[in-house]
């Protein structure tokens, strides 16, 4: 069953409607947003393109939105695809020659590109050449095409799923952090404005405290809190309405669902609060390891309720109190 805090993109998603459309819309990632507009403003006088962009982090904390807002801020096209879609080099060498001078190509999931794929994207970011190979045995040759200029943004979670040399040949990488409960509170008022939604101030607070330091959660949730005021005739979503919703999901006040607490429970019970592998974890809860990794564990470890050591997974004392279970004594958290 499709988790209702998953940060992943589902199809209920209207995730398009929500995207912010420039950088100052953007809310939060300051650091990332000023870095950004230093550098775009500098492409764009000079009359260049942006050098290559990669942006790593949890998922629905904004990397597909910043691809799109910056091929905007720079007035050029916007290209996307992910890393799965393209099966073959001849798949990434038709995208590479259709693109127009400036534009922008962005590869989500770009850690999932296919070795001999990736070959192609060396020289096409390097020297904005592609090298094809015509005929085939002992006629064959290749031959350099030049591409237009273009930008590649690629996104992927984590930096380290990424070969060192196509993790060498962006320019500019950016790391994307979970949100603040006073960043979502942006995020969520502004959904509401632009889902129409009455939603109180401390209604704001209590859907941004409670969707895992992301902004697509965040938008989710508001939804899901509207039909429940919807259900129990009225407009208007404040903080009782909210808790009393979540609640009803099953999300508790640090934001954390069934698929959470079932895997901080998992250490705590059968592993007396580990230390316990991730491969142990992923077959104990029926979940992909990427899952374990890129979308439980770095929220949870963010709020400080679990560590990740050389020997595995440990629950610390804040995951215990969070249970509100005792460690067993003589542990070490
Ligand atoms: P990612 O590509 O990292 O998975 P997206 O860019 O698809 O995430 O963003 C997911 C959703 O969250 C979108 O609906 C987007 O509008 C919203 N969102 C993301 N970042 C922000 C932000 N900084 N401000 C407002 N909305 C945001």
């Amino acid at each position: 069953p499709a988790r209702l805090t998953t940060p992943e993109r589902t199809a209920e998603d209207a995730d398009a409607a929500l995207r912010p459309k420039s950088l100052d819309e953007f809310v939060g990632q300051q650091a990332a947003r000023e870095n950004l507009r230093v550098f775009v403003n500098a492409a764009r006088s000079r009359g260049e393109a942006l050098d290559h962009v990669l942006f790593f982090g949890p998922p629905g904390l904004g990397k597909t939105t910043l691809a799109g807002i910056l091929a905007r801020e720079m007035g050029v096209g916007f290209r996307a695809t992910s890393g799965p879609v393209i099966a073959k080099s001849g798949d990434l060498a038709a995208l590479l020659t259709n693109l127009e001078d400036g534009d922008v190509l962005f590869i989500d999931e770009i850690h999932r590109l296919n070795p001999a794929v990736e070959e192609v994207l060396y020289p096409a970011m390097e020297d904005r050449a592609l090298d094809l190979m015509i005929g085939e045995g002992p006629s064959a040759r290749s031959v350099r095409i030049d591409l237009p200029r273009f930008t590649l943004v690629g996104a992927t979670t984590r930096q380290g799923l990424l070969t060192t040399p196509l993790r060498d040949r962006f320019g500019i990488p950016v790391r994307l952090n979970f949100y603040t409960v006073a960043e979502l509170e942006q995020v969520v008022r502004r959904a509401s404005r632009l889902l129409g939604i009455d939603l109180t101030d401390d209604g704001a607070v209590e859907v941004a405290r409670r969707s895992r330091g992301t902004p697509r959660i965040a938008g989710r949730l508001l939804r899901r809190v509207r039909d429940f005021a919807h259900a129990a005739g009225s407009d208007t979503v404040d903080a009782a309405v909210a808790d009393r919703a979540l609640g009803r999901l099953e999300i508790d006040k640090l934001g954390l669902d069934a698929m959470d607490r079932r895997y901080l429970l998992m250490i705590a019970e059968l592993y007396n609060g580990g230390p316990v592998g991730v491969e142990t974890l992923a077959a104990g809860l029926s979940e992909p390891r990427d899952t374990i990794e890129d979308v439980i564990e770095p929220y949870l470890i963010q709020l400080g309720l679990i560590a990740r050591t050389a020997r595995g997974r440990c629950l610390n004392g804040r995951g215990w109190t969070h249970l509100g279970l005792n460690p067993p004594s003589g542990s070490q958290s």
